[in-house]
């Protein structure tokens, strides 16, 4: 069942993400106006041509007049000059909210800059694919995803259950704890991964005995599913490890002690530790199955039928450029 939660969305930023809620705010109706703001024409022109909103504009300080939510949807970095050019054009009662994948620094950057009356209500839907820019969203990514708000403990708790619903509504479960769990939470879940895709890619690029045909031409499942983490978007990814330091860090620090430990067992043949590690990591994976993340099926249970087909992509903006 659909209901109207807001008369006028505000989106700042509509790639991906952006695009995504803009689907499925109209396809729902879940506000009257969505008011869509980006910084460069062409992608602007790209989302008025896909028919995303009602009202566009290169100025979000425009966009975001009257707007009940305004959802930050552009690379964690950009947050706090969007926040200070827009700060002066919110209403008061307004929920900012944002989309950002590290909790911590997007606090830091937008409640300092917000007006009072104003609400921030800082959220992250994790759900995402590799691709990026408004032909890469679809209504239905958030289905079936966890979301998690991490408001302050002062938070007005009207607009949190309101930022709630809105995702509930895009189909997500909503969990909220506190900003900095969330981040020392991604940064295994999320940040490290992408980190270590990064670098084996990376490795295998450098490798001189190894031509980059060979990699290419004999790209084993695990190292494709490594080329596709390391296709996400550079700025993105940058602004991620950026504004993500501490917890990166931290989460580093273990996974190479762990490391060092299976370079040892593998040095001195410890067969037993390699086993016993292996039969623990596959029953993480099935936990993740049993939960509705994921499919048991093949290519690790990823169903491409809800994705945007391949003509679209290939217009979005193309990873690992
Ligand atoms: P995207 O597809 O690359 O779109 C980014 C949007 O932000 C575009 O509208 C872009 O505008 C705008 N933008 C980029 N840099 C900017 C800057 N310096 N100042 C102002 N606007 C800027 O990105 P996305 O994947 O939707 O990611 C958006 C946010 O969602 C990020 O904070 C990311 O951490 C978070 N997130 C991403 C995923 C994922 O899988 N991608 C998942 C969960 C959360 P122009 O195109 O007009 O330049």
């Amino acid at each position: 069942m659909t209901q109207k939660l807001f008369e006028r969305i505000a989106l700042v930023g509509i790639g991906l993400i952006g695009s995504s809620l803009a689907r499925r705010t109209r396809r729902d109706g879940l506000a009257e106006t969505i008011s869509i703001a980006t910084r460069s024409s062409t992608t602007l022109e790209e989302a008025r041509s896909l028919d995303l909103g009602d009202e566009y504009s290169l100025d979000a300080a425009e966009a975001v007049k009257d707007a009940d939510l305004v959802v930050l949807c552009v690379p964690v970095g950009a947050c706090e000059g969007i926040t200070k050019s827009i700060a002066g054009s919110l209403k008061p009662g307004a929920i900012v909210s944002d989309v950002g994948s590290v909790k911590g620094s997007i606090i830091k950057q937008v409640r300092p800059n917000l007006p009072a009356g104003v609400h921030l209500v800082p959220a992250h839907p994790v759900a995402g694919t590799e691709y990026s820019g408004p032909q890469a969203g679809f209504p239905s990514l958030f289905e079936n995803r966890w979301c998690i708000l991490t408001p302050e403990p002062d938070a007005d708790e009207t607009a949190v259950a309101k930022v709630r619903a809105f995702w509930e509504a895009c189909g997500s479960s909503v969990e909220v704890m506190t900003a900095e769990h969330h981040d020392l939470v991604l940064a295994i879940t999320s940040h490290i991964p992408h980190l270590i895709a990064y670098n084996i890619v990376g490795t295998a690029d450098d490798l001189e005995s190894v031509t980059e045909s060979e990699v290419i031409k004999f790209s084993a499942g695990g190292f494709r599913d490594f080329t596709r983490i390391a296709a996400s978007d550079p700025t993105m990814w940058r602004d991620v490890f950026l504004h993500n330091k501490d917890a990166v860090l931290e989460t580093l620090g273990r996974f190479s002690e762990d490391l060092s430990v299976l370079q040892r067992a593998i040095r001195w043949g410890d067969g037993e530790l390699l086993f016993d590690l292996f039969t623990r990591t596959r029953d993480i994976r099935r936990s993740i199955i049993d939960v509705g993340q994921e499919t048991a099926a093949p290519n690790f249970g990823r169903d491409v039928s809800a994705m945007p087909d391949e003509d679209a992509l290939a217009t979005s903006k193309e990873p690992a450029r």
